[in-house]
């Protein structure tokens, strides 16, 4: 019934659905226990055989709410909250691989994803081959192996805002028999939807948009209940045989298209906490309620202000895939037709030393090292994040010594312009 919503209706209204005399707005369950009125009935929560709350770090009510909300806004069957983004992409690739696999990811991804994938979980025993995300199916295909068991992506990579071309990725993965991951922080499920274009699984940071006001760390992971793990059972025995820990119970006969986040839930959020509060998912309800006004607002903005910058003597170069000028403009006509979000990088001539004194002559837009919330914010990674690098070292990886990354809030864009304006002539 929810899911027939508009996406607008559901950022109000998915989730939480009060009987009669309950809370109009979804409360915070601040418990870590629930009380049962028999041991039998308790007894049937731990088998797994009846639903039911029995301690916050495996499930909470608040908690499942928000998460249902997410899940209906992606057009999924079940989602989990997790207590960051970085939790939400380490339990989407743990749930399903084991030591001695191995997954394919593109490389332009978030930098902690990619230390996740290419340091941390190699030390766990599980290898990471990095693709050209760019490259043809034939040359992405080469990097699979017999114990590959999952592709993963970012809709709009952070920080390059490069647009995947999802449906070849889900091509390639489904054509080896493994699911699709795509993580949607950027785009949001108000922007693009990735299990319309093939995707299995996605996952998010919703410290970014989701939450809007940059108030809590939190993230999520969404099954589109799609992906058939028997018809490759031998890829995926987590999923497909008997788990010794839940008294021989296999997760794909007895929850069937809920498989995935049953085992998530009850194997790797009991045995690895990362559970977000209820406080966290309350207030990321509230972020939830208003991202389908500010998403477009962001977009609007960031666009203006891109051509804007395109337009500027001192500017060097902008990349933002709304400008026509840019690799990824065709690719997110298809997959991002509204607006892809508020992300932008850009150059001034005259490099590293300019974008120093550029950044310490604005006013409003402050330097930070978020990005995607109300404010707009800089960056410069050459001098912050990446610091430790040579002029050399940062083009090995990516970055120009003089990029600068705009996070374009939803103030008056003329208010936006009008400071990068008065900096870049000071
Ligand atoms: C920020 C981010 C993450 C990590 O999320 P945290 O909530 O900071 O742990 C993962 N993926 C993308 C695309 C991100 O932007």
């Amino acid at each position: 019934m929810e899911n027939k919503f508009a996406p607008e209706t559901l950022c109000v209204q998915a989730g939480w659905t009060p009987k009669n005399g309950e809370p109009r707005v979804l409360p915070i369950y601040q418990s870590t226990t629930f009380k049962y009125d028999s041991s039998e009935q308790m007894a049937r929560l731990f088998d797994l055989k009846d639903n039911g709350y029995f301690y916050t770090r495996l499930q909470n009510p608040t908690n499942d709410a928000v998460a249902s909300k997410i899940a209906a806004l992606e057009g999924g069957v079940a989602a989990m909250l997790t207590s960051s983004g970085q939790a939400a992409n380490f339990f989407a690739v743990f749930n399903i691989c084991e030591a001695g696999d191995h997954i394919v990811s593109a490389t332009s991804i978030y930098g902690g994803t990619y230390n996740l994938f290419g340091v941390t979980m190699k030390k766990m025993g599980i290898e990471c081959t990095f693709v050209d995300e760019d490259a043809s199916e034939e040359e992405i295909a080469k990097a699979f192996r017999p114990n590959t068991k999952l592709m993963f992506g970012e809709t709009l990579s952070n920080p390059g805002v490069k647009v995947l071309d999802i449906e070849k990725f889900a091509r390639i993965a489904h054509a080896h028999g493994v699911p699709l991951i795509v993580d949607n922080t950027f785009a949001t499920p108000i922007n693009c939807r990735p299990f319309e274009w093939g995707a299995d699984i996605v996952t998010h940071s919703t410290t970014k948009y989701m939450d809007g006001h940059a108030t809590n760390v939190g993230g999520c992971i969404v099954d589109s209940g799609n992906f058939d793990w028997e018809a490759h059972a031998e890829k995926f025995p987590g999923l497909c045989q008997p788990d010794e820990s839940y008294h021989g119970l296999t997760y794909t006969k007895a929850f069937g298209k809920g498989a995935f986040i049953t085992k998530a839930t009850s194997q790797l959020m009991r045995d690895l906490g990362s559970i977000q509060a209820p406080m966290n998912a309350f207030l990321l309800n509230l972020g939830l309620e208003t991202l389908h006004l500010r998403v477009p607002q962001h977009c609007r903005n960031a666009q203006t202000v891109a051509e804007w910058l395109e337009k500027q003597e001192q500017v060097a170069w902008v990349n933002y895939p709304g400008l026509k000028s840019n690799k990824y403009y065709e690719l997110g006509q298809k997959y991002l037709p509204n607006g892809s979000c508020g992300v932008l990088s850009f150059g001034l001539k005259g490099g590293r030393d300019v974008a120093i004194r550029f950044m310490d002559h604005l006013r409003m837009i402050a330097i930070v090292t978020h990005v995607a919330d109300a404010r707009t914010c800089i960056l410069h990674p050459a001098s912050h994040t990446h610091r430790q690098l040579t002029d050399e070292q940062l083009l090995e990886a990516g970055i120009a010594p003089d990029l600068m990354r705009l996070s374009i809030g939803i103030e008056n864009v003329n208010d936006i312009i009008a400071d990068l304006e008065q900096a870049m002539k000071a």
